[in-house]
């Protein structure tokens, strides 16, 4: 991508009401456009980071056998009355509308409800099952506090996979299989040493859940962790009872703040059971569908980064979700004729900071950007018949040969 073609230019101020250093940051890099509290637009390069995002979490889900689908915001309340869903008692984020030909609308908070309600027209033996499908979609919550930037979206965009299971046991272990699958997410997503799989309250149905949370100084969440990270809980599970359950009572738990990146859950018969999503045994038996819910927030997870990785001079990218690995310059009549020769066929990898600016500003916007390295030729480096690269992460240079990049 060439920077002389975009609209998109880089900014000094971040917008005035934008109290979140993500928000703030990835505002003036020029990623997202605040629309208002909780509400944002994806620009040229934010759409990259978020495809990114979307692609390490397709590619680990869909190793496990799982679809991809996409499903529409619009919600009948229908099956939501049948799990006392829809009611603004039951769930206080709800986006309402009235219908112009009559009736409510609502817009998806969440998918239990109509995947459960979808899946009746698919699932009727247990030849049909297990099933684990998934989707990257837009969720709507009327959220009372949305100053968090990227990481408390009024609107966001979340993954969220369910599975229909003929057993319980079948559950439990594909369970398990997300839980390995989310460790590989994280990892990959460069967040692996700082995410930690977290108790949570179960409900009804099983004991416990799992969050994913992520050490963050400005995380919404308190989890508490034992030395080693072995057992790592919520505040609604952080009780003499569950420390003897797990049998790390009197054990020394530190406290730190963090940011839910994702959630899991056995849901069991919760959704399956009011809405009546039944298949016939190998006996011949009518029985209630197993299911589990595995949430994980994307443009969050977006957030989060931006905000963990962040120096003085902006945005550090990992080099998984950059979205160029390399910003290029060129100084000087050759530097700039060499960046075009080493720009060609590379649109995809390369930033080309081809604007007519001086080159601080371009070293700038590149720090602010958060581009993995950054590639000069100038003069100088063309004496050596080299460029220099400078890793934004580290701030270290060095030459290298220009045959060899
Ligand atoms: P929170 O406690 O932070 O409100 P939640 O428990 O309501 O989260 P879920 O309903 O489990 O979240 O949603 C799944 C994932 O979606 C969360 O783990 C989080 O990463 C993300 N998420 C939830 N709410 C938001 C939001 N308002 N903006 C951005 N991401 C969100
Ligand atoms: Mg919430």
């Amino acid at each position: 991508m060439r920077l002389s073609k975009t609209f998109v230019k880089t900014l000094r101020e971040a917008p005035k009401d934008e109290l979140a250093k993500n928000g703030a940051l990835l505002s003036r890099a020029g990623y997202i456009h605040k629309e208002m509290a909780g509400a944002y637009d994806y620009l040229p390069l934010g759409i990259k980071v978020i495809e990114n995002i979307k692609q390490i979490i397709r590619e680990e889900l869909n190793a496990l056998g799982c679809e991809e689908v996409l499903m529409t915001s619009l919600q009948n309340p229908e099956p939501w009355e049948k799990t006392g869903r829809f009611s603004d008692q039951e769930v206080d984020i709800w986006f309402k509308t009235e219908l112009a030909s009559g009736g409510t609308l609502g817009l998806a908070p969440t998918h239990e409800e109509p995947i459960v309600n979808m899946m009746k027209s698919y699932v009727a033996s247990y030849k049909d099952l297990p099933l684990y499908v998934y989707q990257f979609q837009t969720k709507f919550r009327n959220e009372l506090r949305a100053k968090s930037g990227l990481m408390r979206g009024r609107e966001f965009l979340m993954k969220d996979l369910y599975s229909f299971h003929a057993s319980e046991e079948d559950l439990d272990s594909f369970y398990e299989k997300v839980e390995e699958a989310y460790t590989r997410i994280f990892k990959r997503l460069g967040i692996g040493n700082d995410t930690y799989k977290t108790f949570a309250s179960g409900g009804i149905f099983s004991k416990y859940s799992h969050e994913y949370q992520t050490v963050l100084p400005v995380g919404e969440d308190t989890i508490y962790y034992n030395s080693d990270h072995s057992v790592v809980l919520n505040k609604e599970v952080y009780n003499d009872e569950v420390l003897t359950d797990l049998g790390v009572k009197g054990v020394e738990f530190a406290e730190t703040t963090a940011a839910e990146v994702g959630n899991i859950f056995k849901l069991k018969f919760k959704y399956s059971e009011p809405l009546g999503l039944k298949f016939s045994s190998e006996d011949n038996e009518s029985k209630t569908v197993y299911m589990g819910c595995y949430g994980l927030g994307v443009s969050r997870v977006m957030g989060v980064i931006a905000e963990k990785f962040a120096d003085e001079k902006g945005l550090v990218w990992p080099e998984s979700i950059a979205p160029f690995k390399y910003y290029l310059v060129g100084i000087g009549e050759n530097g700039i004729k060499e960046a075009e020769k080493l720009y060609a066929n590379r649109e995809n990898e390369i930033l080309f900071d081809d604007r007519d600016v001086r080159p601080g500003e371009k070293f700038a916007d590149a720090e602010l950007m958060g581009i993995p390295y950054r590639v000069v030729i100038s003069d100088k480096t063309l004496a050596e018949g080299s460029a220099e690269i400078t890793d934004r992460r580290t701030g270290e240079s060095k030459l290298v040969k220009l045959s060899e990049i």
